[in-house]
């Protein structure tokens, strides 16, 4: 807490203490009210204006220190100010204290809470941006919770500072009126609790959640009105139609079928999507001969005189396909027919929020379901870049179809699929020039993860071009030249061959969307709820189509929501959980990354402590010869909860699975410093990690204490 905060704290604190020290509380009892009201009464038929002035200041303190007594107050306001004047001072009084209690709990305690709960806030924010006032208005009208509570709480999120005032005058208006007509009437109350009665109660309750009964029944009618132009079956085929057979969409079928439903799985081109035919399954086995291509041209450092190696690209790629033929019967049509599911290998398309068209051989039929789930994917981006057409370019689809190895390959962005490739095929042999608009490669990774890559990425001799942008391919004496521009100069790059890796477009054109009026986000994914709904409340979205990740494992982790809120939603649903969601890229060195990283907790204003080991420290790694990169991890200050872990090195994906483990069971650097890690592994980095962790946070003093102890016991 810096110094503002703690000097607001303790003045805030040394009021509340001076309040019930000189016993102020007792001035604030219906009898000392009694006993009092003559006396206040005559200063106030004397000196109006101020006798106004001190009991709104009176009444804005103990309702902005949340101290006891405003309702006593409030009934003094009807006593000494009758009805109408009592009602005014009092609403206006009530609103200022409670909304200046609620900027101080935003100040003081809002950035504590945003860092140790940073992802749940954001859900909550998320809420209150979209029904906080109306939520506020029901907390004010129905008496369950304490005014001092809300206020204090409210100052824990996001709601706007004059919605809150607003709202609340307006919420706690009704019961105002009471307590200052009570007031009016002090000399027969005999205590607090007679002035509301259950009848008075009962209907507060009625007018606070009538709002948000309105509220609901509005949003229930929007949705409904949605499916109204569309006739609905009265009976179904299936209780699920999937469209797309890729992660997102294999993985909901399966656990539709695992619960019995009746699902039928679509797939247009091949079983298995991106993924396991143009994706990370092809990727991986590309990267995997090129790593073993640097590793015998490096031979020499292991002692190894002699080590050449003789390949044919066009080997390579056949090893690439081979791969994929292996894995493909994981995914294929026979393996998802005997779990159940009904596979159809065609092309769909949404006729009505319960009707898939499908066109397989050509042959048309119509399938009914009670919910659709789509998980169509995404493809390259191809940007309209002057010329680009009259290039034959690659992208990740077309790729694995090359044979001959590209003398000069241009690589048009530095994100993890660019990376990848430029890495693999300058192993290969290729000239490879990376080329990168940002200011770095892998923007969402730290500076220092980015520092990394490019230091290897020159080192094996790729051509690393930051801050240059695309701008057109032209041919020149039958020689393809990209024109780029970089701090206003324009650079000529030749090349035989381009490769664009600048991102992945969603499919929403083509199969029904536009109809239907599905709607879009604005980076033109599928816009879904947190239960993954699209605005047709039975048409569900997953994987690429959808985001806002684009891995195998988020879309077959957002799959398992969609397919159980499909078909058990009607009962309960699950929020889609992305409190923890790991990533790699392949690279060499290898960047692993799970929750926030330094960029990120800066940019969402999260505190935090950072620990870092280092790899050329750790015996495994100087034996392997792969002694570089860290793991760094970012915690809570003066706690051991681990808010994000980024490892760059050796196998830094399989190593961020404890991390990924800890961070979504709850258990921090502290747990995993208790555990054995076996001698001389790459893991063992982790549990160093928590020693560097453990090292800036021993307890000094205590040490000292000990330190004189043991002094005192060598006499
Ligand atoms: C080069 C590369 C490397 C990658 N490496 C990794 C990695 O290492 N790790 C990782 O997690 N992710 C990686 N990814 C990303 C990963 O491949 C995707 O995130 C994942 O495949 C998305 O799955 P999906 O189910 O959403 O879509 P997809 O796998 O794209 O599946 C969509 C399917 O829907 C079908 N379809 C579309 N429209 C229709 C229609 N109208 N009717 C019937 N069928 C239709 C398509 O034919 C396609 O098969 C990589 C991607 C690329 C390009």
């Amino acid at each position: 807490m810096n110094f503002s905060r703690l000097a607001l704290l303790a003045f805030i604190v040394a009021l509340i203490v001076a309040f019930f020290a000189f016993d102020l509380d007792n001035y604030l009892t219906l009898e000392a009210l009694k006993a009092q009201q003559d006396a206040i009464g005559s200063y106030r038929s004397t000196h109006p204006v101020m006798a106004v002035a001190i009991y709104a200041l009176i009444y804005i303190a103990v309702t902005g220190l949340s101290l006891p007594g405003a309702a006593i107050l409030t009934l003094a306001g009807g006593a000494v100010f009758g009805l109408l004047w009592g009602t005014l001072i009092v609403s206006f009084a009530s609103s200022i204290g409670a909304t200046l209690a609620f900027l101080a709990a935003r100040f003081l305690f809002r950035d504590a809470v945003k860092a140790r709960f940073g992802e749940r806030l954001q859900a909550i924010d998320a809420g209150v941006a979209k029904d906080g006032a109306l939520y506020l208005f029901t907390l004010r009208l129905v008496p369950v919770f304490p005014f001092f509570v809300i206020n204090l709480a409210m100052g824990l999120t996001h709601l706007k500072t004059q919605t809150f005032y607003w709202v609340s005058q307006v919420g706690m208006l009704a019961g105002t009126v009471v307590y200052v007509n009570a007031g009016t009437q002090l000399g027969q109350l005999e205590s607090l609790s007679g002035i509301l009665s259950p009848g008075l109660i009962g209907s507060f309750v009625l007018l606070g959640i009538f709002p948000l009964i309105a509220h609901k029944i509005v949003e229930a009618i929007q949705a409904n009105k949605i499916y109204a132009q569309w006739p609905k079956p009265a009976r179904f085929d299936n209780n699920i139609v999937v469209i797309g057979a890729g992660s997102g969409g294999l993985v909901t079928s399966y656990i539709a079928a695992a619960v019995k439903a009746k699902v039928t799985l679509i797939e247009k081109h091949k079983m298995g999507g991106d993924c396991l035919n143009t994706g990370c399954v092809p990727s991986k086995a590309l990267i995997r001969s090129a790593k073993l291509l640097a590793q015998i041209r490096n031979a020499s450092d292991f002692g190894i005189k002699k080590a050449d190696a003789e390949f044919d690209f066009a080997e390579v790629m056949n090893r690439v396909q081979a791969v994929i033929k292996t894995v493909e019967p994981h995914d294929s049509v026979q393996r998802y027919s005997d779990l159940g599911v009904e596979v159809v290998e065609g092309e769909a398309k949404i006729l009505s929020p319960w009707e898939v068209q499908v066109t397989a051989a050509g042959e048309t039929r119509t399938i009914t379901a009670r919910s659709i789930v789509i998980a169509a994917g995404a493809r390259p981006l191809v940007p309209p870049i002057p010329g680009i057409e009259d290039i034959a370019y690659l992208t990740s689809d077309n790729l694995w179809a090359l044979r001959e190895l590209p003398k000069r390959l241009v690589i048009l962005g530095g994100g993890p699929i660019g990376c990848e490739l430029a890495q693999s095929f300058a192993r290969f042999g290729s000239k490879v020039v990376l080329v990168e608009m940002l200011p770095r490669l892998l923007i969402r990774e730290d500076s220092d993860v980015a520092d990394i890559v490019i230091a290897k990425f020159r080192q094996e001799g790729i051509e690393v071009l930051v801050e240059h942008t695309a701008k057109q391919f032209i041919i020149d004496n039958g020689e393809k030249i990209l024109l780029a521009e970089h701090q206003g100069q324009q650079v000529r790059i030749a090349f035989d061959q381009v490769l664009l890796a600048l991102g992945r477009v969603a499919n929403t054109q083509g199969y029904g969307l536009e109809e239907l009026g599905v709607e879009l986000s604005p980076k033109r994914t599928i816009a879904i709820n947190a239960f993954q709904q699209t605005n047709y409340p039975n048409i569900f979205a997953v994987g690429d189509v959808s985001g806002p990740f684009q891995f195998t494992h988020t879309a077959a982790h957002q799959a398992w929501y969609a397919a159980v809120n499909a078909l058990f939603g009607g009962f309960k649903k699950f929020r889609t959980d992305y409190s923890v969601i790991p990533w790699a890229t392949f690279i060499d060195p290898e960047v692993a990354r799970v929750g926030l990283n330094e960029q990120d907790a800066t940019e969402q204003g999260i505190a935090y402590e950072v620990s870092t080991y280092h790899l050329d420290d750790l015996d495994r790694a100087i034996t392997d010869g792969v002694a570089q990169g860290f793991v760094k991890v970012l915690t809570q200050p003066g706690k051991d909860r681990i808010l994000g872990v980024t490892i760059v090195g050796e196998h830094a994906g399989e190593l961020l699975a404890e991390f990924v483990l800890a961070m979504k069971h709850g258990l921090g650097l502290n747990k995993i410093l208790g555990t054995i890690h076996i001698y001389p592994t790459l893991a063992e980095a982790n549990k160093y990690v928590a020693g560097v962790w453990k090292r800036n946070h021993v307890p000094e003093g205590l040490l000292r204490c000990v330190g004189r102890f043991h002094a005192w016991r060598r006499g």
